[in-house]
């Protein structure tokens, strides 16, 4: 179970953060974000993940933030990181059949397993390597690891342990707090060679002894870092149309785990007669993440009800029944919602708008303008992303 504290699961805590984080968010992060120091030891790093995860602060104000501390030089690299999680986020959603997929060969690696003792081993961190042993216990007490120590570890477990790829990125799913379907199947298909085809990241003893500050130098680790090889991805599709406007007339609000402040992503709680929150736990892949979105739900409620007219109310279970009695409450046919982008959650209101339908009302999905403007650029790769990042912040910023 994570240690509590380290990630405060309120907006006021995201943004005290944030405010603590911008003065170094230049030149000592470019200096200083490959340095793992290990847990609890301050470092380079802003540790903002489970709120831009969850939305209890969005990309658009980090990113602000820091470009009015630090300039589009001295930002340049800080902005480039956040970045990425837009271009995964983006190149999932107009490939949603990576994340079936993915999904498909977990269960199909669990079934065809030989080794279930190895497995348990480094789950657990029983192998013996240095290091991966120690990011192993500290990803289970903390539901974190620093960006280079989720590298090293996803080389290891696939080169050197030769587990099967995506039991990996399942364990990730069920210890990080900000597990992500995007950021971490697509960060350890590019581990394995499957995401940029051919190029894999080999772990190796220098580099990790480097990046760790001399506290683990690992023996025994492979030399070599052979692609894996799957069918390609399917070819981007446009992105899905559903990025609607709320309507004129009165709406209930619902806000999910996907994003906890609808209010920064163009739904006025203002014109919302009711609203209802719900840390439904079956949307987070595991007890780090439940535990977190459960209270910064609890968080989101409380800011909305001081800006919807009527009730706020939670609600344990994202289910049919539960919102159309909450709309006939709330006496609207019409629901808002912020838009969820491929997972669990995109899934379940699939769901509920067609049983919401079938009873006559309806569910409108609400994408923030940062994802409309900036996902259709995840055509190719990160690089062609990138270089059109100035020109495109320019915009979003000029609005
Ligand atoms: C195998 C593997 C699995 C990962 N799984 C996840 C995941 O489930 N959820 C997740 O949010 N990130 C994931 N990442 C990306 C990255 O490791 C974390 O976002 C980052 O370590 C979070 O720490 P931070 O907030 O201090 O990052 P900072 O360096 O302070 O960066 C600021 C923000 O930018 C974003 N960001 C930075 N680097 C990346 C990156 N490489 N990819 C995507 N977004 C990035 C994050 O939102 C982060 O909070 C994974 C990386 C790897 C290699």
């Amino acid at each position: 179970m994570p240690e509590p504290g380290m990630f405060p699961p309120t907006r006021q805590a995201a943004l005290e953060r944030l405010a603590g984080f911008v003065p170094a968010a230049g030149r000592a992060y470019v200096e200083g974000r490959n340095l793992d120091p290990g847990p609890g030891e301050p470092g380079a790093v802003s540790r903002l993940s489970p709120y831009l995860r969850h939305r209890v602060i969005s990309e658009a104000e980090v990113v602000e933030a820091v470009l009015q501390a630090q300039g589009p030089a001295g930002a340049e690299k800080f902005i480039q990181e956040v970045l990425w999680r837009t271009y995964w986020k983006g190149w999932l959603e107009m490939r949603p059949s990576t994340w079936s997929r993915f999904l498909e060969t977990r269960d199909r690696q669990q079934e065809g397993l030989a080794d279930w003792r190895a497995l348990a081993d480094a789950e657990a961190g029983r192998t013996g390597i240095e290091g991966f042993d120690d990011w192993a216990r500290e990803l289970a007490q903390t539901g974190y690891l620093h960006n280079h120590a989720r590298m090293w570890f996803a080389s290891i477990w696939i080169f050197t342990l030769r587990l099967p790829w995506a039991l990996g990125a399942d364990l990730f799913l069920r210890r990080l707090v900000d597990a992500d379907p995007a950021s971490n199947t697509l960060s350890w298909r590019w581990v394995a060679g499957l995401q940029t085809q051919g190029k894999t990241y080999l772990a190796t003893r220098e580099n990790i002894a480097r990046f760790t500050g001399g506290r683990f130098a690992p023996s025994g680790l492979a030399t070599e870092a052979p692609a894996l090889v799957e069918p390609a991805p399917e070819p981007p599709a446009g992105l899905p149309s559903a990025a609607g406007t709320p309507p004129p007339g009165p709406f209930l609000l619902l806000a999910t785990p996907e994003d906890l402040t609808p209010d920064l992503g163009g739904i006025d709680p203002a014109r919302a007669v009711a609203a209802v929150v719900t840390p439904d736990t079956r949307l987070s892949f595991g007890e780090a993440a439940r535990q977190f979105v459960a209270e910064a739900a609890i968080d989101a409620a409380d800011r909305l009800a001081r800006r919807v007219a009527g009730p706020v109310t939670l609600l344990d279970h994202l289910d049919v029944g539960s919102l159309v009695a909450a709309a006939q409450a709330a006496r609207v046919r019409t629901l808002v919602t912020p838009y969820a982008p491929v997972g669990p959650t995109a899934g379940a209101l699939a769901q509920a708008a067609r049983g919401l339908e079938a009873e006559g009302l309806r569910l409108v999905q609400v994408r923030r303008d940062w994802d409309t403007r900036l996902w259709p650029h995840a055509m190719a790769g990160f690089f062609a992303f990138r270089k059109q990042i100035p020109a495109l912040l320019q915009q979003e910023r000029s609005r």
